[in-house]
């Protein structure tokens, strides 16, 4: 093993050569208190930057035995961790160069807690972060002396106070309870009857669309629940936690335009993660099975049976294997829904904002002008009652269709960001104002399974075996295939993104084998991951992931353009 002062020598001996001679670095030196590991060298200054390491024994790391007692613990201080040395990485981060000389990164945490392949708190209480520097060069000159300070001086600073500083542990402590506490508040959800949970005082608006960090300023309203709906759960760290709880069944979420629907409906779909201290949804959780779902004019569909939905298409198209490459409104949505059902979820969440009206109800009047035969759409309304006695539960937002009043089984109404139980006045006005509707005839029906065709799945490009390249948390390439993730709401991180396709790609032929349905196959890959980890997916020991669900899973499959199913 090298130590620190050879690798300075071995940067100034490098100076003035080509850049290619940076592939003599590594594999591995040791510095004053960890080692750092050279995972892969880049091919010149305009390439993605150097991957690194840094391995800290437990001795170095001391990190409190409260945060390695569960895996809980570890991966929320490994998300603090990751956020404190991405702090001291990006004051260190300098142009030293050509294209990314002098950069120094890792994986940039949102507002969700999350295991990412960026930073692992292992069980022994070793730290191994993984982050990338860019390599100094001018053209493809290495400039060495500027590699000696980034590599030997900038860069153990950086790891130094972010990861191991003598600092106070409270903040790393208060990450691992807000992490426990949010998962216990889940954990009691089933035997409360509950799908979801929203603590009294908690912040739920955020500071605009592409800003997701809680909205700051005189006029915020903290969350308060209706009295009626007021449950009291308990926590390890914060004690008794009381709030409103969202019953299993079907619960609409009515009031006028602008008063905090839709605001709400979001708190509860990212309540499937654990939040940071101080996002303002620490205590508000949902079921792990919950899926938002929407329109999405113009996506493929594979072969998914939305006949429930769709019947007597005027085209005469098949909507038991309903394939489409530019779906419409009703069908995307209908699409969406079935495919959801078919991974497992159990919680539908939909608002009225994003979805198709003519999936949703269609009213008495507009039954009467257009004949049943002649309308191929059977609205959403028809098939909840029959949803809930199968166990399914719905959150629907709505401010026009007051024909749900009849099959809700509570009512919430927001009205300046407040909510009311508005569930017997409802029932009273629907008593009062029947709606006419008469109900469709088609019956509800399980979607039918589907088999995904491995070589459908393609993610080669040109000579590159696999290539997957996310955009943010809306956009990725998959070989050559363009996904639209946009729809794909509770999907958070782009390192999400980039899991799901290489994911996909390590599972085809292995459990996307032609044979298995999607939902066993998906429900095999995340029982893999889950006891191998992430970098089964990868053997580059990418710091790039982060984890994800099987329903996001099967949602981006879905959207893979080129995907053929039995
Ligand atoms: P709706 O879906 O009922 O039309 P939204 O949820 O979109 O309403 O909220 C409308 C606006 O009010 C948004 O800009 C949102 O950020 C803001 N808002 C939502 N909840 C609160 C709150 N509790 N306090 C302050 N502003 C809020
Ligand atoms: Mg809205």
């Amino acid at each position: 093993m090298w130590t620190a002062d050879q690798l300075r020598e071995q940067l100034r001996d490098l100076d003035g050569r080509g850049y290619r001679a940076y592939r003599a670095l590594g594999p591995i030196y040791a510095f004053d208190g960890f080692h750092l590991r050279v995972d892969h060298v880049q091919g010149d200054p305009y390439a993605d930057p150097t991957r690194l390491s840094a391995l800290v024994a437990p001795a170095d790391a001391r990190l409190p035995p409260d945060a390695l007692a569960s895996r809980t613990a570890r991966v929320a201080a490994a998300d603090y961790l990751n956020r404190r040395l991405l702090e001291e990485l990006t004051t260190r981060s300098r142009d030293r160069g050509s294209g990314r000389s002098g950069e120094l990164s890792i994986l940039r945490p949102g507002q969700e807690i999350l295991h990412r392949t960026s930073l692992f708190v292992h069980e022994d209480g070793s730290i191994e972060a993984r982050f990338r520097a860019g390599l100094p060069a001018r053209g493809r000159t290495v400039l060495g002396k500027e590699a000696a300070i980034l590599l030997c001086d900038e860069l153990p600073d950086a790891i130094r106070a972010g990861l191991l500083a003598d600092r106070s542990t409270d903040p790393l402590l208060r990450h691992v309870q807000a992490a426990e506490d949010a998962q216990a508040l889940r954990a009691q959800l089933p035997a409360h009857g509950l799908v979801a949970f929203v603590a009294d005082g908690s912040i739920l608006p955020r500071r605009s669309g592409v800003d997701d960090r809680p909205l700051e300023g005189a006029g915020i309203v903290p969350f308060v629940s209706p009295d009626s709906l007021r449950v009291t759960l308990s926590t390890p760290h914060s004690g008794a936690i009381t709030g409103m709880g969202v019953r299993e069944g079907i619960t609409l979420f009515a009031g006028g335009g602008f008063h905090g629907k839709s605001t709400l409906l979001r708190a509860i779909e990212r309540g499937i993660y654990d939040h940071i201290p101080g996002d303002g949804r620490e205590r508000v959780v949902s079921r792990g099975d919950v899926l938002k779902v929407r329109a999405e004019g113009g996506r493929s569909v594979a072969g998914t049976d939305i006949s429930s939905f769709i019947d007597n298409l005027p085209g005469g198209e098949d909507t038991v294997r309903f394939t489409s490459a530019n779906a419409s409104g009703s069908t995307s949505q209908a699409a969406a829904i079935a495919e959801g059902l078919e991974v497992g979820c159990r919680c539908l969440l939909m608002d009225e904002d994003t979805s198709a009206s003519n999936l949703l109800v269609r009213d008495a009047r507009m039954q009467a002008l257009v004949a049943a035969g002649d309308e191929p759409i059977t609205p959403f309304i028809d098939h909840v009652a029959e949803l809930r006695r199968r166990g399914i539960s719905v959150l629907l937002v709505i401010g026009g269709a007051g024909d749900y009043f009849d099959v809700a089984d509570t009512v919430i109404v927001m009205r300046r960001y407040q909510p009311r139980d508005a569930t017997a006045e409802a029932k009273r006005i629907a008593a009062e104002l029947p709606s006419r509707r008469t109900e469709a005839s088609v019956r509800w029906r399980e979607p039918r399974p589907r088999v995904p065709i491995p070589a459908s799945i393609d993610p080669a490009r040109g000579n590159r075996e696999v290539e997957v390249r996310v955009y943010g948390t809306h956009r990725m390439t998959f070989g050559t295939q363009e996904v639209d993730l946009a729809a794909v709401e509770q999907l958070v991180e782009g390192a999400q993104a980039a899991a799901i396709g290489r994911t996909l790609a390590w599972a085809r032929g292995r459990f996307l084998d032609g044979a298995r349905t999607l939902s066993s196959a998906t429900e095999l890959i995340m029982k893999a991951l889950e006891e191998g980890g992430l970098d089964r997916i990868d053997e580059r020991r990418s710091g790039e992931y982060a984890a994800f669900r099987g329903l996001e899973l099967a949602a981006v499959l879905n959207r893979l353009r080129g995907l053929r199913t039995l």
